[in-house]
């Protein structure tokens, strides 16, 4: 349970909620589209509170919410067209994909992905706050999961009483719809979801038709996903064994609580998600832990049974898709829910 403090977003609010973010904590702020529930993005941490407050059943990854173009350069590698997309389009409702400058994010806020999506915000509020926060700021809508979007602070304060320390009120939000997304990773931008900023203004602005987001199957069939439904999910490169309760010859160990199964002095690796069993720790640590036993040089990862309750439903969920067979592994994630 938080004291959740309800301020107006004047000046003293403004400088409070920058440095509730410093110190890791959550703060709903208005956007433009909604008022969103942030926390600093490179504090994972702060990332996975972010989730239990939420109670997301699993970890998405989120949009870094900057003031600017320079300090988005900080956070992401922007190509030819992202750089003409942002000098175009933001401020505004455009999130950008392109390669992650990974030191500059956490892996959670991520989801453990290569790539960054990264917006600068219209709304004056947001954009004092982030001005003095001085980071990335990670910013999903402001309600619990399932629950509608808010756009008043009375709205959040109705969903996340007791579950954030700061909601900023600025007034209604002008209701709009959520950021476009563009991919800029790849040779051209695909748009991977619709929202404010219209596919004709950004195909005026690059001189071409903008590519649909399609999945590529396994089996090299193509086949178009639905609007909204997109990224793909971090996976090990070597096989991941949930549910171990013994560590076979060569593989690296992943544990929780300190146990240690059964060949777990052997293991080529051991990471232990939480010594003390707090699973907001071991969400913290999950894509960061998995990428180093990956790393680790074995021949694959056991993983020690892990509690289901609270963010261990979201671990489970991620973990599960890390353990997938090769051939599962590209499949897009169709369950993200905002
Ligand atoms: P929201 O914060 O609800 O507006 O939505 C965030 C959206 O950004 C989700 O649909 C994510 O899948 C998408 N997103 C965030 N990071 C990435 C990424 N690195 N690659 C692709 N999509 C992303
Ligand atoms: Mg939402």
């Amino acid at each position: 349970m938080r004291a959740t403090r309800l301020v107006t977003a004047d000046a003293a609010g403004i400088a409070e909620a920058a440095r509730r973010l410093r110190d890791g904590g959550l703060v709903a702020l208005p956007t433009e589209t909604v008022y969103g529930l942030a926390c600093d993005a490179t504090d994972p941490r702060a990332v996975a509170s972010l989730y239990a407050a939420k109670g997301r059943p699993s970890f998405n990854p989120l949009i870094a919410h900057v003031p600017d173009l320079s300090a988005a350069r900080r956070v992401g590698m922007f190509p030819p067209a992202a750089e003409t997309l942002a000098g175009r389009f933001w401020p505004g409702p455009l999130t950008l994909v392109v390669p992650a400058r990974e030191e500059a994010t956490s892996e959670l806020a991520r989801a453990g992905l290569a790539s960054v999506a990264i917006r600068v915000p219209a709304h004056p509020v947001a954009r004092a706050v982030l001005a003095a926060a001085g980071r990335p700021i990670a910013a999903p809508s402001a309600n619990r999961s399932g629950h509608v979007s808010p756009t008043t602070a009375a709205h959040v304060q109705a969903d996340l009483d007791g579950r954030i320390d700061l909601i900023l009120d600025a007034g209604p939000c002008t209701v709009g719809v959520e950021s476009t997304i563009l991919d800029c990773t790849g040779a051209a931008p695909v748009l991977l979801r619709p929202g404010g900023l219209t596919r004709e203004a950004i195909e005026a602005v690059l001189g071409a038709p903008l590519a649909a987001f399609v999945a590529v199957s396994p089996d090299k069939e193509a086949a178009p996903l639905a609007p909204g439904m997109l990224a793909s999910h971090y996976a090990p490169s070597v096989p991941v064994r949930l549910n171990a309760r013994t560590v076979n010859a060569g593989e690296a160990l992943l544990t929780f609580a300190g146990a240690r199964p059964p060949g777990s002095a052997a293991a080529a690796g051991v990471r232990d998600l939480s010594p003390s069993g707090d699973l907001v720790e071991a969400a913290a640590h999950l894509f960061a832990f998995l990428r180093e036993l990956d790393h680790a040089g074995a021949e694959g990862i056991a993983v020690v049974p892990l509690p289901r309750h609270g963010l261990g439903e979201a671990i489970a969920d991620r973990l599960r898709r890390a353990a997938a067979p090769r051939s599962a592994d590209r499949s897009p994630d169709l369950t993200f829910r905002h």
